[in-house]
């Protein structure tokens, strides 16, 4: 049986807050989820951290993920010419 202690935290600086449309938020604490939350489209948010204008929650995504996140312009759709 192993005890984790959960809270892992890691400081990262938010630049553009989704809560408050504000420029972002350097130093900001993100505190580890217990349990992760995904969304049906894969993406899995590991951490959150309360927007220090408003308090609502900031989530952040695990970045070691297989698949990328944006999606880059398909090259086989301009490949074409008269
Ligand atoms: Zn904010």
């Amino acid at each position: 049986m192993s005890s984790q202690i959960a809270g892992q935290i890691i400081i990262k600086d938010l630049i553009g807050c989704a809560r408050c449309h504000g420029e972002g938020h350097p130093g900001l604490q993100f505190r580890q989820f217990t349990h992760n939350a995904e969304t049906p489209r894969g993406i899995v948010f590991t951490h959150w951290a309360p927007c220090p204008t408003n308090g609502e929650p900031i989530l952040l995504a695990s970045v070691s993920m297989p698949t990328p996140l944006v999606q880059g312009k398909d090259p086989e759709e301009d490949a074409r010419s008269e």
